[in-house]
């Protein structure tokens, strides 16, 4: 088991990767305590949650809605629960931002905490703090950084996930290690087997250090004001292909990730060899899927990535494996370099 701690200015929070998800009961209060969770995970896992108040969403990004948020918040106060009151979620990246989200802003908020479902939430979306809900199809337009108590990352739960969830979750972790360490894109690259049998030790020690990555990022640019972008590496353009061909999350983020190491090399930032080494192990892992968005759809799609400021991007390019770097840059030449690599593809 691995404890990793995030401190920001607001909270700290503990990160346990490796733990039975079953301790969670051990962790909570014993009363004033709700679950939230989805159906999907209700029904493989449900027979084993604490003897607490179940509150289920219909799975999917779907759920994430202030609809939701109102109706939850109306059972909540309808089961008693108060200004000392405590939510534990249950699930995947859906469960852990209405959960968040919810208790940031539930009497003016109150205390909670994740067990982590699925691989994406397990490396990405329960550390950092920050939560959302969308608004039409505009994602995660309202929310707010909310740092839970704990977060449980059982690597066993991730036995059960489907192998498309899975699979998205991993290019997160790719992610990771292209822009902050080059030994563990080298552990991926030499494990394919290990993590396509979903090895629970094997996947402890990646997790872990995904989320040592994340959580330094974290604790020293907790509001994404500069070290955070690059946390986006790969988004700019992930976020548009996601908007067009609705592929799962880690699906687009990986085409974004193949256009943006390609646009460093473009641009000098690393060798033929590096970029070879990233679409390749994208490729082991049939993470790369055709996407051709018209040309009078990129920009528009890319402008809806709230990242960007007036007409400039905070574009993540890396400069080799294990380092991102960013640059403004216009818009524009975002464009561009998309039109022109699917132009000669
Ligand atoms: P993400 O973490 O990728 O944002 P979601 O919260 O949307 O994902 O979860 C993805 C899907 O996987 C949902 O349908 C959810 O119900 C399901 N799911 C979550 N955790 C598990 C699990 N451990 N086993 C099986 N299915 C799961
Ligand atoms: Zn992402």
């Amino acid at each position: 088991m691995e404890k990793i701690i995030v401190k920001t200015d607001g909270a700290v929070s503990e990160i346990l990767i490796g733990m039975k998800w079953e301790s969670a009961g051990e962790l909570i209060p014993v009363s004033g305590t709700a679950i939230i969770t989805d159906h999907n995970v209700n029904r493989i896992y449900g027979e084993r949650f604490p003897d607490l108040p179940v509150f289920q969403v219909k799975p999917g990004e779907a759920s994430k809605k202030i609809e939701v948020i109102e109706s939850l918040a109306e059972r909540l106060i309808e089961s008693g629960i108060d200004r000392n009151g405590f939510l534990l979620g249950i699930g995947g990246g859906v469960v852990s931002d209405i959960t968040g989200f919810l208790a940031s802003i539930y009497m003016r908020g109150i205390k909670c905490a994740y067990v982590s479902s699925t691989l994406l939430a397990q490396v990405d979306a329960s550390t950092g703090g920050k939560n959302g809900v969308n608004l039409g199809s505009t994602k995660n337009v309202l929310g707010c950084f909310k740092q839970p108590e704990f977060v449980i990352c059982d690597p066993l739960m991730l036995q059960t996930l489907p192998e498309e969830e899975y699979l998205s979750g991993l290019s997160e972790l790719i992610k990771t290690a292209i822009i902050g360490n080059a030994k563990l894109f080298e552990i991926i690259e030499n494990n394919y087997e290990g993590i396509m049998k979903r090895d629970p030790q094997l996947l402890t020690m990646l997790i872990s250090m995904a989320v040592n990555f994340k959580a330094s990022v974290v604790s020293e640019d907790e509001k994404e004001s500069g070290l955070r972008r690059i946390l986006n590496f790969g988004h700019t353009y992930g976020h548009a292909i996601e908007l067009y061909k609705s592929f799962r999350h880690g699906y687009a983020v990986a085409c974004g990730m193949e256009l943006s190491s390609g646009f460093s090399l473009a641009r000098g930032y690393i060798t033929d060899e590096e970029h070879g080494r990233i679409t390749g192990l994208l490729r082991r892992f049939k993470l790369l899927r055709p996407h051709m968005i018209p040309a009078d759809l990129v920009s528009q799609l890319i402008m809806r990535d709230k990242k960007k400021s007036g007409n400039d991007i905070h574009f993540v390019f890396i400069e080799g494996i294990g380092q991102a770097v960013t640059e403004k840059i216009p818009l524009t030449e975002v464009v561009k370099y998309y039109l022109q690599e699917k132009a000669e593809n």
